[in-house]
């Protein structure tokens, strides 16, 4: 039975008729490719990677007639090429402690997103420790003792208001004794002024680099998918305060569909390492790109 036109592609083909032999079928023309190009930045590609990924669509094949099913496999196989070279779980190095800052502004996920990987990892037998270092956030501090806990891993905490950086230097001490394999540094996410933060996350590099010139190994930027296009602006502005080295996507199980990683992954080229899908412990999935381009598109 032919398929119902639904879902992103299905709505340039109109309703179509389910009981008819065939799918209805509509020329690769301007017109269409324009629609395509609209249905593309309203699902948050942003212009310039709708523009391209149009163009590599229309690519040798205008004035064709293609049916909704043509379509959704074009566009789902340009989207799977765009995202599968940062689709990339966070790389494990032998160096021990392996230091993973973790940056991205308040509300993105961070506590969260370092709860889940503690708790990967400690199940793939690794040895963690955390470092609260969002100071100044008493709520913060709390949830990642939640967290901690529910991962079985130790959390190390400050005085509410201390120096984030004299914390990290501890925890590296810490880490470095009890042999641990990861250290994950959880830092504040207060955008409101940057230059505070800037020089708040340098100083942190600045004393775990006086313990291991090599840290840290990965900086994580966390993102949370139903900001929609703010997710670029994000990137932008922790790139300036920090050497990130890769992202999670968080809240991925909502109504976001996250088109906004096509654009990030198009514009910025960042490995994805996960993706939050629920606020439970196992809610954090590796990035697939072949099923997360069949999902976008529908
Ligand atoms: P932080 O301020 O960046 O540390 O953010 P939190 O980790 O405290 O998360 C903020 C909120 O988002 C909390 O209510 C979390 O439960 C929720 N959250 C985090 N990750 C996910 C996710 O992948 N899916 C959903 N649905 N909620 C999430």
């Amino acid at each position: 039975a032919p398929q119902q036109s639904s879902g992103l592609v299905g709505r340039l083909f109109g309703r179509g008729d389910a009981a008819a032999a065939e799918q209805p079928r509509r020329a690769l023309d301007d017109e269409m490719l324009e629609e395509l190009e609209d249905m593309l930045v309203q699902t948050d590609l942003g212009v310039e990677t709708a523009l391209r990924v149009t163009a590599n669509i229309a690519e040798g094949r205008m004035g064709r007639r293609v049916s909704s099913t043509e379509l959704k496999q074009l566009l789902a196989a340009e989207i799977a090429r765009i995202m599968t070279p940062v689709a990339k779980p966070l790389p494990l190095y032998p160096r021990k402690p392996q230091v993973v800052l973790v940056v991205g502004v308040n509300g993105s996920g961070k506590t969260t997103t370092i709860g889940k990987l503690a708790s990967q990892f400690k199940a793939a037998g690794k040895n963690v420790v955390i470092a609260a270092g969002d100071t100044f956030r008493a709520a913060a501090v709390e949830q990642l003792q939640v967290w901690g806990q529910r991962a079985g891993v130790p959390v190390m905490v400050a005085a509410q208001g201390s120096d984030p950086a004299s914390l990290a230097f501890d925890a590296m001490t810490r880490a470095e004794a009890e042999g641990a394999d990861l250290l994950m540094i959880d830092t504040a996410g207060r955008l409101q002024n940057r230059q505070d933060l800037m020089e708040e996350l340098a100083k942190i590099v600045r004393v775990i680099r006086k313990k291991d010139p090599s840290a840290p190994h990965n900086t994580l930027l966390v993102l949370d998918a139903t900001t929609g296009q703010n997710a670029l602006s994000q990137v932008e502005t922790f790139r300036k305060l920090a050497d990130v080295s890769g992202l999670v996507m968080t809240k991925l199980d909502g109504t976001a569909r996250g088109g906004v990683l096509v654009a990030l992954a198009d514009r910025f080229g960042l490995p994805i390492h996960a993706i939050g899908v629920g606020e439970q412990i196992d809610d954090l999935d590796a990035f697939d790109a072949e099923e997360f381009a069949r999902a976008l598109v529908g």
